[in-house]
């Protein structure tokens, strides 16, 4: 791209990001908080108001002259597709700007092919907008989120045992479908993602999502920044806190997720000739106070706290966030987790620690998959800035 084109999108994201944040925001604070000339934000902001993503407000502290004109996202301005894929089914959304859910279709996968199931998505945003009213011309693109490692520059799913998938360019595979942007990534990272952006993450630097359900997920927040490593950060739950333990699905022995994840739970009680056909019966047993599963959840918490003890040592995290269906457990598991947590790591990196409980509701997963349009909208990067030009 030429350089000087670059350098507009740039500054394009920049004020969409501030307005987003900051406003209803005068034009002269964007220029203080950008550090962009007042003549070249007023031609910026006037190309955002005629696509219709910011507008002006005519109001505020007037000071007796005339009320200074503020500037605010349009949420309604632009809309995203979030899907979450799973083995037997995919959870779409439609957000707008502010990540609102306004649209919602879920689609039985009864393949996991990996074309039918790009076919299936394509399918599905399509009906979408079209239940939603809205102008496809709005649409600025779709997420996914998915189990397994993703390459998520290119949009290749690298591993995911649960869709038996490797090496799969599932992204293009919908690009070619739907002639839209289409951004992958592992679910647990755009879950963070939209925590970052939308939810309890705001304004940390350093925190971490931690999901406990059939899996235990991690998305780790450093310097403001999602980390990936080489694409694969965040295997928290194969973490190895019992070297003589069961067997995992990853072939190591006595991994966290043995100890935490719903299908151990319910082989652990039958291990004490307790059968439970699914987690929510395990559940209700625990709550309703049978003593076994009561130990077994309080255990699971226990072994959890221990592994984010060493976390908590070695990245020294403003914040934890807790979400996922394990959450149904609530005390039962938090409360051990926390003494665990807290009687394992150094005093001095935990004492300023903030925990938040996400209770995770239906839309959770989606918009966090919505969430990885958003952020290349609001953020400055390359990807972006492709993503903006072809608009
Ligand atoms: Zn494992």
């Amino acid at each position: 791209m030429h350089k000087q084109k670059l350098l507009k999108f740039q500054n394009r994201a920049l004020v969409l990001n501030s307005i987003r944040q900051h406003g209803p925001i005068s034009r002269v604070d964007v220029a203080r908080r950008t550090g962009l000339s007042v003549g070249a934000l007023t031609a910026l902001t006037r190309e955002l108001v005629e696509n219709g993503l910011i507008y002006e407000k005519q109001e505020g502290d007037s000071r007796g002259g005339r009320p200074p004109i503020l500037l605010a996202l349009q949420p309604e301005g632009a809309y995203v597709v979030g899907a979450k894929l799973t083995e037997d089914h995919i959870t779409f959304a439609l957000t707008n700007l502010d990540a609102d859910v306004i649209g919602r279709l879920t689609l039985e996968n009864p393949s996991v092919e990996p074309e039918e199931v790009a076919q299936r998505m394509a399918d599905g945003i399509h009906r979408l907008v079209a239940d939603s009213q809205i102008q496809r011309s709005r649409l600025l693109g779709v997420g996914i989120g998915m189990a397994g490692i993703v390459e998520a520059d290119t949009g290749v799913c690298v591993a995911s045992p649960i869709l038996g998938w490797e090496n799969v360019p599932f992204a293009d595979l919908v690009e070619q479908r739907t002639i839209l942007p289409v951004y992958l990534d592992n679910d647990v990272n755009t879950l963070t993602l939209v925590e970052k952006l939308y939810g309890a993450g705001v304004g940390s630097n350093h925190f971490l999502t931690i999901t406990v359900g059939r899996g235990i997920g991690l998305g780790i927040v450093v310097n403001g920044q999602l980390y990936r490593g080489m694409g694969g950060a965040g295997e928290f739950g194969h973490t190895v806190i019992d070297p003589q333990g069961y067997v995992c699905d990853c072939g190591k022995r006595g991994c966290l997720e043995t100890f935490v994840g719903d299908p151990w739970l319910l082989r652990r009680a039958a291990e004490q000739a307790l059968h439970y056909n699914t987690i929510e019966e395990l559940s209700t047993a625990a709550q309703n106070g049978q003593q076994q599963m009561v130990e077994l959840i309080q255990k699971a918490g226990a072994s959890l706290g221990y592994g984010i003890a060493i976390l908590v040592n070695i990245l020294n995290p403003q914040l934890l966030i807790f979400s996922g269906e394990g959450m149904r457990y609530g005390e039962m598991l938090l409360q051990p987790m926390r003494e665990a947590l807290y009687a394992n790591s150094m005093s001095a990196l935990s004492s300023g620690l903030k925990l938040h409980t996400e209770p995770l509701g239906d839309d959770a997963w989606a918009r966090g998959a919505a969430s990885l349009v958003l952020q290349e909208l609001f953020r400055t990067s390359q990807r972006e800035l492709d993503t903006v030009t072809s608009m």
